[in-house]
């Protein structure tokens, strides 16, 4: 069973350099689903195209045509269209914000992981990217967070909450979460499998560790215990290097996979 048949939950078979049996009524968001994971896989330079396409996406005509071209670039390039839409990889970048790096709540060590996250994102391997975001309101001094870590960071509307501008977040989604963990990641994906999007792994970068990276990858943990959820270690970085190596040791106990 490959991406095509999940997603319009009927047989569609794609042979040699044919596409046969494509039913158009099969809703407008799993194609585009579908041309998203093609054009991420031929190439950043088309990230501009995938905007383009949603822009018309009222003509199904004009998907099935995109379509076509997207399985020729894809074959030209010398890719196997079955193995791309036969797995899938979500990336959540994790409070990659000023004020964790440079800003109030800085640190050498999440400076240090910038670059790396840097090429993570740009080297376009995965499907698709969540960017996460630590946000506070002006009463943060006022909130159990606050009365325990009395900084003052991430505010909405400051520098400080901005993801810094290092990273190209264009063109996909940025949420913005009252604390550590994002609670509603689980019911955000649960939406994107029903409009057809699968993710074989989920993998989390960022800062830090021991706060909002563990957090994250347990909430996913627990909600999605048959996905692989994996942490790269060398594209987080942690309140302290004790406090990174621990996290790292909790959620290694608990079965997400630590690179
Ligand atoms: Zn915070």
């Amino acid at each position: 069973m490959n991406y095509l048949d999940k997603m319009n939950r009927k047989r569609i078979i794609i042979n040699g350099q044919d596409r046969t049996g494509w039913d158009a009524e099969d809703g407008t968001t799993a194609q585009i689903a579908l041309i998203k994971t093609l054009i991420r896989w031929i190439g950043k330079s088309d990230k501009e195209r995938v905007l383009t396409t949603n822009k018309k996406a009222s003509s199904k005509l004009d998907l099935s045509q995109e379509l076509d071209w997207l399985i020729m670039e894809i074959r030209e390039k010398g890719l196997c269209l079955e193995s791309i839409l036969s797995t899938r990889k979500l990336l959540i970048v994790v409070d990659m914000q000023e004020d964790f790096v440079r800003g109030a709540l800085g640190s050498p060590a999440a400076e240090k992981i910038v670059p790396k996250v840097k090429d993570k994102i740009d080297e376009c391997s995965m499907d698709d990217i969540i960017f996460l975001r630590d946000t506070h309101g002006e009463d943060y001094l006022e909130t159990q967070e606050g009365k325990l870590l009395p900084v003052m960071h991430c505010i909405k509307g400051t520098a400080g909450h901005k993801i810094i501008s290092e990273l190209d977040t264009k063109g996909y989604d940025i949420f913005d979460k009252p604390t550590f963990g994002y609670a509603d990641l689980k019911y955000e994906l649960i939406t994107r499998y029903d409009a057809g999007y699968f993710y074989d792994e989920i993998e989390l970068c960022g800062l830090c560790t021991d706060i909002c990276i563990v957090s994250n990858a347990l909430i996913l943990k627990a909600a999605f215990p048959e996905t692989t959820i994996t942490v790269d270690a060398s594209c987080c970085a942690g309140t302290s290097e004790e406090r990174h190596k621990a996290a790292l040791l909790t959620m290694k106990s608990c079965q997400v996979n630590i690179m």
